[in-house]
């Protein structure tokens, strides 16, 4: 089937009069844009402007962020969730420092040998910092893209974005092709958006095959996602001598590199203070009584959901030592805040505070 191009002027017009005022669209600085493009990966734009000035102003340079300690990058990261994209954009830094003096190499191909670097973000740093002639597909390109042409094809398959790829390339002005992955971006966040689509306010209404079907709503196909394990967990806010006990998890998978209260996932046949005592134990060494319930939190990662709940327990016996995580410490409550936390680990924590604030019950006098 051969496929006419769109009108790419039209567009880019649009764009110009109508693009959102964001403060890595006012630099051509290859290190900001990259921490940009790596912060907007499924995070909303509202959530990602404050940490963009807070994260530049601590490690305004590559070889002050491949130097940071990792506490530090971990807390300036707290909060914005996939912890994996601060971990890889570390080691990326140290990856530049190392073999690229300091800089970000300017191809798309030799940005993909860097961690973190996958196509999208390859793609949006090679055109946006570099001017490589390249189209870089994230999920509003692909909606985009699926309604210009119609494309019924499952857009969860490799397949499927390929040939969406090979549309926005055959689109592509050269020369102008990090402003063009701008503004289908930027269409599909404000125009072209998952529901309720503009049609009518949208510059390319004449050549979308969707909305001349009267069919924008049939586009894009997307199989359903497959059902998510959900688990219990329990974890234990473990009181000694007006501290308490918190452990640093493993450097790398899941949350690697933040720090958490000790606990885990509840097995099917016991209860969840049976599971908190066990976790804390095999954790830490620890023995604990398990006292009052204070948080129930749901939270939704992506290959599963937990609900967790965190109880008060009372230290009884044995010393504390990392036998899960790379390193545990006692710490007094004023003191948690300058440790980073998943988001799970700090609605804990606000009702740990708010909890301090009334009597402590004699179970955890001691
Ligand atoms: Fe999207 Fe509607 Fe524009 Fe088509 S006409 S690209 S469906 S906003």
């Amino acid at each position: 089937m051969t496929y006419k191009k769109v009108s790419v002027e039209n567009l880019l017009e649009w764009f110009s009069k109508h693009k959102r005022d964001l403060p890595w669209r006012k630099t051509k600085n290859p290190y900001h844009i990259w921490i940009s493009e790596v912060m907007l990966q499924q995070t909303q734009v509202a959530t990602v402007v404050p940490y963009y000035h807070r994260f530049l102003e601590k490690f305004p340079t590559i070889k002050a962020l491949a130097e940071a300690p990792t506490d530090e990058l971990m807390k300036c990261w707290e909060g914005l969730g996939y912890y994996a994209r601060a971990r890889n954009l570390q080691h990326a830094a140290k990856t530049l420092m190392r073999e690229h003096g300091g800089n970000l190499p300017r191809t798309r191909e030799s940005l993909q040998s860097l961690k973190g670097f996958g196509a999208y973000t390859s793609a949006s740093v090679a055109s946006l910092a570099f001017g490589e002639d390249c189209a870089a597909i994230d999920g509003n390109a692909l909606r985009v893209f699926a309604r210009l042409y119609a494309i019924a094809d499952d857009i969860r398959l490799p397949a499927t974005k390929s040939k969406i790829e090979q549309l926005a390339t055959l689109n592509l002005l050269k020369g102008r092709a990090g402003e063009f992955n701008e503004a289908v971006m930027e269409l599909g966040a404000t125009v072209c958006t998952p529901k309720n689509p503009q049609c009518s306010a949208c510059p390319l209404n004449q050549d979308c095959a969707a909305f001349q079907q009267d069919a924008v709503s049939s586009y894009p196909f997307k199989s359903a996602k497959p059902k998510i394990p959900h688990k219990e967990i329990a974890i234990g806010i473990v009181q000694r001598e007006g501290k308490v006990l918190i452990a640093l998890r493993p450097p790398n998978g899941l949350l690697g590199n933040l720090w958490e209260f000790p606990g885990g996932k509840k097995e099917a046949h016991e209860t969840l203070v049976d599971c908190c005592k066990r976790e804390i134990a095999e954790e830490t060494g620890v023995q604990v009584v398990v006292g009052e319930r204070i948080a129930v939190v749901k939270h939704t990662y992506t290959h599963f959901k937990i609900t967790l709940h965190a109880f008060l327990c009372a230290y009884q016996s044995g010393e504390a030592h990392p036998k899960s995580s790379q390193e545990i410490r006692w710490v007094a409550l004023h003191e948690l805040s300058q440790f980073a936390f998943p988001k799970a680990n700090q609605s804990v924590i606000k009702a740990l505070l708010l909890r301090s604030e009334r009597p402590i019950p004699t179970l955890f006098d001691a």
